[in-house]
């Protein structure tokens, strides 16, 4: 039987950062990474938006974005390759009960270091073509049907911007089969059945599928980077309701349309968040759109819905900014969030039952931003038992059971 030092299961972005940042921090044991996907970022990191920004409530993650913002403004030049690197900056616009809330907000981000500008409505219509704050001129049957109101007041945050998270995954893998002696293997289309434990609790290896053949991989380290699918690892691991994470699927859906006119402006918008957190951005020569369904199932399901671009945001979009109704939808795509329906944080360290189980999941839609410095850390928490660059500690897996949640509320 095989035995690996480490084995990560999951070859999107999280698990990319980590096994790089091991080597990188100098771990000389064998690393075995299992995909059941055919390629590197099979995943959600593969349909990611990928934008990153340091504009959040909790300081655990301002700290952890603020520090991925360094890596990744330096990943080309550190890692040979262009990831699409774009820090046009993000702006989020305010109806009035939440704009009066903002000096508090507001504080805290200054007392974190955190750049940004509160910006007047003229000033939020400065930087997006056609966007009117006032709907004075909108039918006050359509406004109260579709719960607008008028913008008093937005943040630019000017760290923030987008990448491409996929190019990044490939990279870190890369890097970490061609820079290091301790070279890992990858193994793709590679399903990984069930985590094995001992009596005790701990991880003893992995059970495989490959090409219809099983096989029991022995590991020192069991490393968690499933994503939407974790609680199906861990149930087909036989492992009790009570190890399992607050995690559930959740279908998001990106647009891509053409623009709304000629302005040439809308190749540098930042990525702008306006009613029911609808959010836009440039995208190589179209507008990228999207949109969270609150209210959606919690399953695996990634069909794409046209309909909802026209009926749900479209409708809205157009209100707001009424050009875009002549928006036509290019093409788009469906894909998973792994919502952690507790606090809408990650879930990271080792597993409070089982001591050699590493976890990097429940991203909430935050983990393409937040994997580039995750993984640093976590590679700390391996290599000396402690975490450095950021504390990760208050996204640990026992902070359900002590009722000590880390709530983000700026989740889109
Ligand atoms: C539409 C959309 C937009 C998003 N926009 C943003 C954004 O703007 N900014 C941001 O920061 N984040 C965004 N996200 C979230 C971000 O993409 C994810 O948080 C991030 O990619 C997570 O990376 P990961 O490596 O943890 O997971 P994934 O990339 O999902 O990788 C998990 C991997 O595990 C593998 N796997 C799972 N189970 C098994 C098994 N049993 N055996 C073998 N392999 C297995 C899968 O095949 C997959 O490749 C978005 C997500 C979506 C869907």
């Amino acid at each position: 039987m095989r035995t690996f030092d480490l084995i990560v299961i999951g070859a999107g972005i999280g698990g990319g950062s980590l096994v790089y940042n091991l080597l990188r921090q100098g771990f000389t044991g064998s690393i075995l990474v299992l995909d059941r996907g055919g390629n590197i970022a099979s995943g959600a990191s593969a349909y990611s938006a990928g934008g990153f920004r340091n504009l959040w409530t909790t300081a655990i993650n301002q700290r952890l974005c603020s520090r991925s913002i360094q890596i990744l403004g330096r990943f080309k030049e550190e890692m040979g390759v262009a990831i699409g690197f774009q820090q046009t900056g993000y702006l989020f616009t305010y109806y009035e009960a939440a704009w009066k809330q903002m000096p508090k907000v507001a504080e805290v981000w200054r007392a974190n270091g955190v750049n940004f500008d509160l910006q007047t409505p003229a000033e939020v219509e400065a930087r997006i073509p056609g966007l009117r704050c006032s709907l004075a001129e909108v039918d006050p049957e359509v406004r109260e049907y579709l719960g607008l109101e008028d913008i008093k007041g937005g943040v630019f945050g000017r760290d923030c911007g987008s990448f491409d998270p996929s190019q990044a995954a490939v990279a870190y893998f890369e890097r970490a089969m061609n820079d290091f002696s301790a070279r890992p293997v990858l193994k793709l289309n590679t399903e990984v059945e069930a985590v094995t434990f001992d009596a005790a609790g701990r991880a003893t290896g992995v059970q495989l599928r490959c090409a219809g053949a099983e096989e029991t991989v022995r590991a020192g380290i069991v490393a968690i980077c499933t994503g939407p699918w974790t609680n199906e690892l861990l149930d087909c691991s036989g492992c009790p309701q009570e190890d399992r994470m607050p995690i559930a699927a959740q279908k998001r859906m990106l647009f891509i349309t053409d623009f709304p006119d000629q302005d040439p402006r809308w190749q540098t918008i930042p990525l702008t968040i306006i009613d029911h957190g609808i959010h836009f951005k440039y995208e190589s020569g179209s507008l990228m759109i999207g949109k969270a369904r609150q209210e959606g199932p919690h399953n695996l399901d990634t069909t794409f819905e046209p309909d909802y671009y026209v009926d749900e945001v479209n409708l809205v979009m157009q209100e707001r900014m009424p050009a875009t109704a002549t928006c036509k939808l290019k093409r788009g795509w469906a894909h998973l969030y792994d919502t952690n329906i507790a606090d809408h944080n990650a879930i990271l360290g080792w597993h409070g039952n089982h001591p050699n189980l590493l976890l990097q999941v429940g991203y909430s839609g935050h983990g393409a931003m937040e994997s580039p410095a995750v993984g640093e850390c976590l590679a700390e928490l391996i290599l000396t038992g402690r975490y450095q660059t950021v504390d990760c500690a208050p996204l640990r897996w026992s902070r359900f059971r002590e009722g000590d949640l880390v709530r983000e509320t700026i989740v889109i």
